[in-house]
C-alpha cells in the first residue's frame, strides 16, 4: 500500500511518501531507548505539564487538524473537529489522573512477613503502536497520553493513508515540550513492523485494526514474549426490545451505525429488532436512514461522507451482493452513488440469515442489517452469533432484562439503552476475535507498566510506598 494522502471525496492523491529507510528505522530505535533512559525518570507533574500543553495546542488548531484528516480519510468536518476535542479530553484526563491511578498500592504488611509490602507500576520502555485511519487522531492518542503519562516512549506505524496526520502527532508531541524522541513516527509500511517487534529494544506492542494484522502482531510478540493489546474489529449488535422507546432507539440507531461514515469498529452493525415491533422500528429506521445527507464532507450539511478508498466501497458491494443472491431485500440504499468519489450510501438489508457473509464478517461503511426475534433467549442468542464481541447495545426499559443482558453478553462493553462510546473514564476493549487488553481508564495506563512487587523486612532504609522517586 503506497504511503499517500489520496482523499476519498475525490479520488485524488494530494502527496506521496517515500517509507522510511532501514537505517532510519535503526536510527529512530536508537534515538527512542536512549529517550526512555532519561524520559522514564521525568515526574509525573513535568510530564502532566506537557501533555496538557499538547491539548492546548490541539485546541488552538482544531480547524486544520480536523480538515487535515477529512481530506485523508473522509470523515465529516464536524466529526473530525469532535475528534480533536476528544483528544484534548483525553490528554487532559491522564494528565489531571495518572500519577493517582499509578500510585503505589499498600499490601497488608503483615499478611506477608514484611515490614512493608506494596505495588508500584513502572514504564517498560519504548512502545510500537500499529494505529489505523478510521479515527486518525483518537486512536493514537488515547495509546499515546496514557503510555507517555506512564513513562513510556512511543513509536507510532500509522495506516499508510493518514501519514500527514501521523507526522503531525509527532509534531504535535515535540511543540507541546515533551523531551526529543518521546514520541516518534514511522512513515512505514506494514511488511517492516515484524523486524520492529523482532527488535529487543522494542518492549511492547499495540494494534488497533483488522483481526488478521492483529493475529500476525500477536504471533510474533508471542514468540518474542512481549505483551500486547489488540484492539480489533467489531460487529456490535443493537437489540431493541418491545419496551425500548422506539423513535429514540431509531435515532441512535442511525448514528451508531453511521457515525464516522460507518466506519467505527464499536458501531453497531446488526440490528435485532423483537418481532412485535420490528415493522414499525424498522419503517421509522428506514426513513431516518434515507434522510441523511450524504457528500462532501468539508459541507456543514453533510452527515455522511465518503468511506475511506475504493476497497472500502468494493467490500460493501461485495457483501451486499453476497446478501441479496441469498434472498435479503434492500429497503434502502444497495448501490454506490454514481459521482465520482467513493460513496456508498446509508443502507439498511433485512432478511438476513447465517449463510450471509455480511451476518458472520464486519461491514465497514454504513450498511445495517435487521433480524428479528421472537425472545430474549433468542436476542442473546443472536447477538452473541458473531466472531467478534467489542461492544453491544440493549434497549429496555425492564430492569430484569437490562440484568440478563449484562451478564450474557460476550462483550468486552454493554450500553443499556444507549450506544458504545469511548470515554477516557472507562476501559475500552473486547473479548473474542475483537482482542484482548483493555485502554483508557486506569487499566488502560497499567496495559504498558511493570507491576513490580515491593518487599521488605528489617527496618532501615524505608522508601514509603505513595512517594516513589521522581517518574517511578
Ligand atoms: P488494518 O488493515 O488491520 O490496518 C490497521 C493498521 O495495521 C495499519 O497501520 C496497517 O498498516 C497495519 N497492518 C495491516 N496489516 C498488518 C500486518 N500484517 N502486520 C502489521 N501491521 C499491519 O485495518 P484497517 O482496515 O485499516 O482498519 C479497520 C479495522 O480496524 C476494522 O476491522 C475496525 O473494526 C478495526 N478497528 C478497531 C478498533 C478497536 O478499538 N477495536 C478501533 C478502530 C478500528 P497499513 O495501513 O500500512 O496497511
Amino acid at each position: 500500500m503506497p504511503i499517500a494522502t489520496i482523499n476519498p471525496a475525490t479520488g485524488e492523491t494530494l502527496k506521496t511518501f517515500d517509507a522510511l529507510a532501514a537505517e532510519v528505522v535503526e536510527a529512530k530505535l536508537a534515538r527512542a531507548t536512549a529517550a526512555f533512559a532519561t524520559y522514564r525518570l521525568t515526574s509525573f507533574a513535568d510530564r502532566a505539564g506537557w501533555l496538557r500543553a499538547a491539548a492546548d495546542i490541539l485546541d488552538a488548531e482544531s480547524d486544520q487538524v480536523a480538515l487535515l484528516m477529512t481530506t485523508e480519510m473522509g470523515k465529516t468536518v464536524a466529526a473530525a473537529k469532535a475528534e480533536v476535542g476528544k483528544c484534548a479530553a483525553g490528554c487532559r484526563y491522564y494528565a489531571e489522573h495518572a500519577e493517582a491511578l499509578l500510585a503505589d498500592e499498600p499490601a497488608d504488611a503483615a499478611a506477608v512477613k514484611a515490614v512493608e509490602a506494596y505495588t508500584r507500576y513502572q514504564p517498560l520502555g519504548p512502545v510500537l503502536a500499529v494505529m489505523p485511519w478510521n479515527y486518525p487522531l483518537w486512536q493514537a492518542m488515547r495509546f499515546a497520553a496514557p503510555a507517555l503519562m506512564a513513562g513510556n516512549v512511543g513509536l507510532l506505524k500509522h495506516a499508510s493513508n493518514v501519514p500527514q496526520t501521523a507526522m503531525y502527532m509527532e509534531e504535535l508531541f515535540r511543540r507541546a515540550g515533551f523531551p526529543a524522541d518521546v514520541f516518534q513516527t514511522l512513515l512505514i509500511g506494514s511488511d517492516l513492523v515484524e523486524g520492529i517487534l523482532r527488535d529487543p529494544r522494542v518492549v511492547a506492542a499495540t494494534l488497533t485494526g483488522s483481526t488478521p494484522a492483529g493475529r500476525s502482531v500477536a504471533g510474533i510478540c508471542g514468540e518474542m514474549l512481549k505483551p500486547t493489546v489488540l484492539e480489533l474489529g467489531g460487529s456490535d449488535p443493537f437489540v431493541v426490545m418491545p419496551s425500548a422507546d422506539l423513535d429514540r432507539a431509531a435515532d441512535v440507531a442511525v448514528t451508531a451505525r453511521t457515525q464516522n461514515n460507518g466506519q467505527s469498529c464499536i458501531a453497531a452493525k446488526r440490528f435485532l429488532v423483537h418481532q412485535s415491533v420490528a415493522t414499525e422500528w424498522t419503517r421509522i429506521f428506514v426513513e431516518k436512514m434515507q434522510a441523511l445527507v450524504v457528500g462532501d464532507p468539508t459541507e456543514d450539511e453533510t452527515d455522511v461522507g465518503p468511506v475511506a478508498n475504493e476497497s472500502g466501497v468494493s467490500d460493501l458491494e461485495d457483501l451486499v451482493a453476497d446478501a441479496v443472491a441469498k434472498g435479503a431485500r434492500v429497503l434502502c440504499g444497495g448501490t454506490r452513488l454514481d459521482q465520482p468519489g467513493c460513496y456508498y450510501p446509508p443502507t439498511v438489508l433485512c432478511d438476513v440469515t447465517d449463510e450471509m457473509e455480511i451476518w458472520s464478517e464486519e461491514a465497514f461503511g454504513p450498511v445495517a442489517v435487521v433480524r428479528t426475534f421472537a425472545d430474549l433467549d433468542e436476542a442473546v442468542r443472536l447477538a452473541n452469533d458473531t466472531q467478534f464481541g467489542l461492544g453491544s447495545n440493549f434497549w429496555t426499559d425492564d430492569p430484569v432484562e437490562q440484568d440478563r443482558f449484562v451478564r450474557d453478553a460476550q462483550a468486552g462493553m454493554v450500553f443499556l439503552n444507549g450506544m458504545t462510546a469511548s470515554y477516557p473514564e472507562l476501559p475500552f476493549g473486547g473479548v473474542k476475535n475483537s482482542g484482548y487488553g483493555r485502554e483508557l481508564s486506569g487499566h488502560g495506563i497499567r496495559e504498558f507498566c511493570n507491576t513490580k512487587t515491593a518487599w521488605r523486612g528489617g527496618a532501615t532504609g524505608r522508601v514509603r510506598s505513595g512517594r516513589g522517586p521522581p517518574g517511578a
